[in-house]
């Protein structure tokens, strides 16, 4: 999950321009950060623990025009200045820079110790340096050891290596990287993300697995396995439409909410056959699964919710991680439906590539374009809604099951009505945030929780899934405990933690659900808790009261809203690193 920026150009600033590319990846990882610049024959390297916002003094390097630069997830060895990224060689003729997990590293790690290789560091990485360097022994050229020594890496791996020529060799099998041209000025970028060079690129190339990319005077790809030149076209690069910039909002987290009726709007604005393709093929699968990891795996269900409610299909959904347990399961003519942020969650990948295998269709909704998880799928939707820079989703999650809802009326053979809908929310949740004193009611709100250790969310039918992001959102912005459940289940044993002031936040929506939630309600009232209500309209049980809009069939996903914020405002009051929260990263793209 980290971040790899690199550059060859011809302007003599280039640890200044990958240190400028890495900010804009620091969501991919923000344990420590590393530089490399060639320049003179030599490797000049800088790496430190700490945060890429952190300013680092750059004063070392020389005025060089090639250089790679890395942000660490620590997967394997502490976080520490050693254990960041790059690793020099022993002779410190080349540094290389690892996205993923090396998971057999132990056994290769003991074998190059027995041949007397010393290591300083404790990562899998430098265990990548030193096959290079035993690969070196026999082979003649640079670009044979590291593709050889990539073959022999298990797990996910993408790598970066820069030498003192200046020379720059990257290889992927797993997460992202993009190569990005600049016809006009000569220039050349390797990162993790389009994003991060998108303006300073005219063309790009999205590297595949199993590819290895070779940058010096020429730009050459590579097939691993066979060692063979590919023939790679760039396509032009195709601006994003969002802006990367907080613009007059404190945090990413509160523009990203307040963006939330653009990208329900986007999709009411999206192909139509495509939705009526899709909708048939739902039909004649043979069993339907929802999948996602994280935010994106309540998302899958909350779209399994709308498949079955509405569009009456059996669809189930699965955890990312978990799904590869019943790999055996998928058939063909199966339909699996990913949704994932970035398009590259590993756990999801690795599902997918088996399921396939196994004549699965794969359909996906991603927010990140050219990613994996579309290249794979038979159909593609994306968010078009602009990149989402806030570690935590939110104008992503309402999409995401904003478009499983459109898609559901799709099945049901009523996209036009969906579409309707999906109008009419965006305008309430557009008048819901212009609002000043709904804003003002939340923070209040907010405040109160601030010194509570436990938050509860209690909801059922089209708001269960919704109480569970709304769930999530609280654990990683306030990293306080929260707990969702279904108010069914509440006798049964979460009313053991129900006491004076405990706060339950219930949402209540004019559905099926409303008289059982209201019931449930008295229940931890009757115990001393106290009833924060998300609703259409008051009610004397509530002890407090939000007002959300009665959307009907979108109910729930009006409901976000609220929810997005109170997390943002109570995040604000604790001062935490809203943007950023602790140990997460953005894009998952090692197990
Ligand atoms: N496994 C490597 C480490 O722990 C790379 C982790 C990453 O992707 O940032 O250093």
């Amino acid at each position: 999950m980290c971040g790899i920026f690199a550059y060859l150009g011809n302007k003599n600033n280039a640890s200044q321009i990958v240190v400028e590319g890495l900010k804009r990846l620091d969501y991919r990882g923000y344990d420590s950060w590393g530089v490399v610049e060639a320049s003179y024959g030599k490797l000049f390297l800088k790496k430190k623990a700490g945060k890429i916002s952190e300013v680092m003094d750059l004063s070392s390097f020389p005025k060089g025009n090639i250089a790679i630069a890395h942000t660490r997830w620590a997967t394997t060895g502490e976080v520490n200045d050693i254990n960041a990224h790059p690793h020099y060689s022993s002779d410190e003729s080349f540094a290389l820079a690892q996205n993923g997990i090396v998971e057999n590293y132990e056994l290769i790690k003991k074998q190059l110790l027995a041949k007397g290789y010393k290591f300083v560091s404790q990562t899998d990485t430098e265990v990548i340096v030193r096959l290079i360097e035993e690969k070196l022994k026999s082979k003649k050229k640079l670009q044979e050891a590291v593709r050889s020594a990539f073959k022999e890496l298990e797990g996910r791996n993408t790598i970066i290596l820069i030498t003192k020529n200046g020379e720059i060799i990257a290889a992927r099998n797993g997460s992202p990287l993009v190569v990005g041209i600049n016809k006009k000025t000569d220039e050349i970028f390797i990162s993790s993300d389009t994003l991060s060079f998108a303006n300073l690129v005219t063309d790009v190339v999205v590297m595949d697995n199993n590819q290895m990319v070779i940058l010096n005077k020429n730009l050459d790809f590579f097939d691993i396995t066979s060692g063979k030149r590919l023939e790679v076209k760039p396509e032009k690069m195709k601006l994003h439409s969002g802006k990367t910039t907080k613009g007059k909002y404190k945090y990413f987290m509160l523009k990203e909410i307040h963006e939330g009726p653009f990208v329900i709007e986007q999709l009411t604005k999206q192909n139509k056959n495509n939705y009526i393709r899709f909708g048939k093929a739902i039909k004649k699968a043979k069993h339907v699964y929802t999948i996602g990891s994280g935010g994106a795996g309540v998302a899958a269900a909350q779209v399994a919710f709308y498949l079955r409610s509405i569009g009456k299909i059996q669809a189930v959904s699965l955890i990312g991680a978990d799904a590869i347990d019943y790999i055996d399961l998928f058939e063909k003519d199966d339909i699996i439906i990913t949704i994932s942020q970035s398009g590259e969650t590993a756990d999801v990948l690795e599902v997918l590539e088996k399921a396939q295998k196994r004549g699965v269709i794969i359909a996906s909704f991603v927010n990140m374009p050219g990613s994996m998880i579309t290249r794979m799928s038979t159909f593609k939707f994306m968010s078009e809604s602009g990149p989402e820079i806030c570690v935590m989703s939110t104008k992503t999650f309402d999409a995401q099951v904003a478009w499983g809802y459109l898609v559901a009326k799709t099945v049901a053979g009523e996209y036009s009505d969906g579409v309707k809908n999906l109008k009419k929310l965006s305008i309430s949740m557009k008048k819901y945030l212009s609002q000043s004193k709904n804003h003002s009611e939340l923070k209040k709100i907010a405040k109160t929780l601030v010194n509570k250790e436990s938050i509860f969310l209690l909801a059922k039918y089209q708001n269960f899934h919704i109480s569970r992001e709304g769930m999530v959102k609280i654990i990683e912005a306030s990293y306080k405990h929260g707990h969702a459940l279904p108010s069914g289940d509440l006798k049964h044993y979460v009313i053991t933690l129900m006491e004076e002031d405990v706060p339950v936040i219930a949402l209540v929506s004019n559905d099926v659900a409303k008289s059982d939630i209201m019931n449930a309600i008295d229940e931890v009232r009757l115990r001393g808790a106290k009833v924060i209500a998300i609703s259409p309209e008051p009610n004397k049980k509530f002890d407090k009261y939000i007002k959300t809009y009665d959307t009907g069939e979108t109910s729930a996903i009006m409901n976000l809203i609220p929810l997005q914020l109170i997390s943002c405002y109570l995040a604000d009051f604790l001062g935490n690193n809203i943007d950023k929260p602790r140990n997460i990263a953005k894009s998952v793209t090692v197990k």
